[in-house]
């Protein structure tokens, strides 16, 4: 693990999935791109040359890590980006486009934006593979029609095959899973509709202008190829966490928001009486880190969409907490968190007399 900090070593980080801590091997590959290959990737000369080498390089490491072909990974700024892209292309060549009511608002509000008038069977749709806030594993049939598969939640934490699921485009970001922010990828099968958003220079074969962030793409491949390496190993350890979590939450009177089978990396809970807001609040001024769903939407006062489209019911949306774990997370900090989570919904039920 990279050297922490001494205010960092207090604390007890339970917000992978909003940013995961970033890896000694992507810090590394950072470092060395910026030092080393600082060049301008379509620059003709030696240090353009060995940039646009580092950046090759780093387009089949992240193929190979889900069974694509480089040829077919454009990299972008971030999931944002890539999902808004993908959406746009499924846009330009279907009658129209549809979400799951789970997706990130990086999807929904592009799918938003189109009409949605037409033959749904026609329409190009988009259905994440993990959710971010409850960490369901969403099977989706993927081999019908255009489809975009936002892989963000999932890249790293649990396997990602293109070839195998048969998807159209899939989608995903590196600070998810443990580089540096600044980088993201649209996977685009071959023969799929592609036309570029950012116009300008001829970059990343004529799709994406705008000279590439290779020090951040190529963090971004050092992390995925490290967390594909490590998955097994890292996903029986976030498991224990999850079951040790469950088990120290005994005494809260909780409820798991979840439709099925999930990502062992995320736990989302419901503390009846309890508002989450004042909760995460409250956790962190002692210094556990928990997050009330997607980072971006914090400080947004509408419940959580996610939750609201599974259960329709906002008391319990409210009153929900995303738990999320990381390879570098320690059973020990989980039993201390589990009992100063317990503890604070005990002392806020406490505050408005909440009764079962
Ligand atoms: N898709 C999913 C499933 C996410 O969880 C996120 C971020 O939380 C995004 C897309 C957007 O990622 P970013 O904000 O890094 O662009």
């Amino acid at each position: 693990m990279n050297k922490r900090m001494e205010w960092d070593l207090k604390m007890i980080y339970l917000d992978s999935t909003s940013t995961e801590r970033p890896l000694p091997c992507a810090i590394e590959s950072f470092q060395t791109a910026l030092t080393e290959y600082f060049g301008n990737p379509s620059s003709g000369h030696a240090y353009g040359q060995r940039a646009r080498q580092a950046l090759e390089e780093a387009r089949a490491t992240i193929a190979e890590c889900i069974n694509a072909c480089p040829n077919e990974i454009y990299f972008t700024s971030g999931a944002t980006e890539a999902c808004n892209w993908a959406v746009n292309c499924m846009a330009n060549s279907c009658v129209g486009v549809s979400c799951s009511p789970y997706e990130h608002h990086a999807v929904m509000a592009s799918v938003d934006r189109y009409d949605s008038l037409g033959d749904e069977e026609l329409f190009g749709t988009a259905t994440m593979l993990v959710c971010n806030e409850t960490g369901d594993i969403l099977d989706a049939p993927r081999d019908k029609g255009i489809t975009l598969c936002d892989a963000t939640s999932a890249l790293g934490h649990i396997p990602v095959d293109v070839s195998k699921m048969g998807v159209t485009y899939l989608t995903g970001g590196g600070h998810k899973f443990g580089a540096v922010p600044g980088a993201g990828f649209l996977y685009a099968k071959k023969g799929a509709f592609i036309a570029p958003e950012i116009v300008g220079g001829g970059q990343e074969r004529g799709m994406r202008a705008g000279t590439e962030n290779v020090p951040a793409i190529c963090s971004m491949a050092a992390a995925l190829k490290w967390q594909t390496d490590n998955m097994t190993k890292n996903t029986l350890h976030v498991m224990r966490l999850k079951t040790e979590m469950l088990n120290g939450l005994k005494g809260a009177d909780y409820m798991v928001n979840a439709m099925g089978e999930a990502s062992p990396y995320i736990l989302n809970v419901s503390f009846p009486g309890v508002e989450n807001g004042a909760l995460a609040l409250m956790l962190s001024k002692e210094n556990v880190m928990v997050s009330t769903g997607a980072a971006c939407t914090t400080g947004d006062n509408a419940p959580s969409h996610v939750l609201m489209a599974i259960y329709g019911d906002e008391a319990r949306a409210r009153s929900a907490i995303r738990i999320s774990f990381s390879h570098t997370t320690t059973e020990d900090e989980v039993k201390i968190a589990a009992k100063k989570i317990v503890d604070c919904v005990k002392t806020l039920r406490g505050m408005t007399g909440w009764q079962k």
